[in-house]
């Protein structure tokens, strides 16, 4: 595997009895990016980093994290990654301190305790109290700094944000781009588009136990369809614009023209140079709307 690779599935196949969950997943994750894992429900994200942290064994494939086979080697791909399970389960009488306590002893008590108190505290995460007495945003802080706590090379995350209110949900992403900053790469599943579209260089996209789309976020956004609203200052025909490559006429009247335009916009800003444009406004899809695409008339999980 190159150096360049932090994290490498290929061919992942793994099926809870009748349940396809997956049906030969390829993933690579390069050494140092931060990778959104998209789907909608079940189909099959929690399965893959299960797999690749070998928590469960996948029925066929490989998979190779920072270079190590998990399934050979677990002890020392735990001890070089941060996980954030979907649903962390801990004793519930232990309070946020026990917990943390608890997993730097399982990390070989080598955690920088300066550092813990700086993401307790960023956090604002109550360290005394029972986790029974938590709320479940403040539950999932304690997941979040026990996955960043050692400061690992790769940092798995099941929803980070899942919980969190807004301003909390902010400071994990700064986080994250902090960690990042050292030279961590991160893979991390989600729901929140938004936290897909601002935290993540790339997404890669699941559908039914298989990937679908791998791309730059912003490629993905780019070569959407987007919308062009153009308002003339009088009545004009705009006819020959149905002839730009990648456009289409919506709709128009004698002085708006609404127009569908796939790819880049310079074909049509070229053509519009010879006509009297008062007003220009485009609509960029958004990265929900591109991923709705991807899952029009998929079945719902049972
Ligand atoms: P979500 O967004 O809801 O967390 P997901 O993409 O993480 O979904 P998985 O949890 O990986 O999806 O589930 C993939 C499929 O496998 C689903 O159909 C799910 O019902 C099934 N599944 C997951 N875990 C088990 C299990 N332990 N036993 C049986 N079926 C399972």
């Amino acid at each position: 595997m190159s150096e360049k690779i932090a994290l490498m599935a290929e061919g992942l196949v793994k099926s809870y009895g009748r349940v396809h969950a997956l049906r030969g997943v390829d993933l690579e994750v390069r050494r140092g990016e931060i990778l959104g894992y998209l789907g909608p429900n079940g189909a099959g994200k929690t399965t893959t980093v299960r797999c690749l942290l070998d928590l469960i064994r996948p029925d066929e494939g490989t998979v190779r994290v920072l270079g190590l086979d998990p399934q050979a080697d677990p002890v020392a791909v735990r001890a070089r990654t941060g996980y954030l399970p979907g649903e962390l389960q801990l004793d519930p009488n232990l309070t946020a301190q026990g917990a943390l306590q608890y997993f730097n002893a399982l990390r070989g008590n080598q955690v920088d305790w300066g550092f813990v108190h700086q993401l307790v505290e960023r956090l604002d995460l109550p360290l005394k109290r029972p986790l029974k007495n938590l709320s479940h945003g403040n539950k999932q802080k304690v997941g979040v700094v026990q996955a960043l706590m050692h400061r690992p090379e790769l940092i798995l995350l099941d929803e980070p944000t899942l919980g969190l209110d807004p301003l909390m949900q902010q400071e994990v992403y700064r986080l994250l781009r902090e960690a990042q900053a050292h030279g961590a790469t991160i893979f991390f599943s989600s729901h929140i588009m938004g936290e897909v579209e601002t935290l993540a260089e790339r997404v890669a996209i699941i559908r039914q136990g298989a990937i679908v789309e791998v791309a730059e976020t912003s490629s993905l956004i780019n070569r959407a369809l987007r919308r062009a609203k153009i308002r003339f200052r009088e009545a004009v025909d705009v006819d020959s614009l149905a002839n730009v490559p990648g456009v289409t006429i919506l709709s128009r009247n004698e002085t708006i023209v609404i127009l569908q335009v796939e790819g880049a916009m310079d074909e049509l800003i070229k053509a519009l140079a010879s006509f009297p444009v008062s007003d220009f406004e485009t609509e960029r899809p958004s990265l929900e709307e591109i991923f709705l695409a991807y899952y029009e008339g998929d079945p719902k999980e049972e």
